[in-house]
């Protein structure tokens, strides 16, 4: 079998191809109010409980990532929400799966945020108090990126 090329004559490079189609998104919500982040305590599963995370889930078919952020934040919290600017970066979970992160804020006349799913606690934190909770070992560069693009939103 020879290299594949395309129209361009160029040899196609298979592996990083293959790696970006298998891949599955994971959104992450920083939800914003008034210049806090909202963590958000997992009740399961078990190997996670009690760690904190930015709240968000997988991404279906067919969907773009800022509607199942918008989803996932109606799901999770019971908030109706808008999502920013994406936060630059992307954090590898377990395979396939890796996390982007977007700005998000709540809509007027939305209701206040409650663990209705996957969490037990919510808390609004300031920039000063961002770790002092045990954050998912995955989300610290997350929650860090975010700290140093929108602490001072
Ligand atoms: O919330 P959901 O179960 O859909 O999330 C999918 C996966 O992404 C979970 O296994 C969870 O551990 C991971 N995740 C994460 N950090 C987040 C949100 C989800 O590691 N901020």
């Amino acid at each position: 079998q020879t290299d594949r090329t395309d129209h361009t004559g160029l040899t196609e490079r298979p592996g990083r191809t293959d790696r970006a189609r298998a891949e599955r998104v994971v959104v992450g919500a920083a939800l914003l109010d008034g210049g806090r982040l909202l963590a958000a305590r997992r009740s399961a599963p078990a190997e996670l409980a009690g760690r904190w995370e930015l709240p968000g889930g997988k991404v279906e078919a067919g969907e773009t990532p800022e509607a199942a952020l918008v989803r996932e934040l109606r799901e999770e919290l019971g908030v109706d929400a808008r999502t920013g600017e994406r936060v630059p970066g992307r954090w590898p979970l377990r395979p396939p799966y890796v996390l982007q992160v977007w700005t998000a804020f709540l809509r007027p006349g939305s209701a206040a945020p409650e663990p209705l799913e996957d969490h037990d606690e919510l808390r609004w934190l300031t920039p000063a108090e961002i770790w002092d909770v045990p954050w998912l070992d995955q989300d610290v560069a997350a929650v860090r990126q975010v700290l140093d693009t929108h602490g001072g939103d």
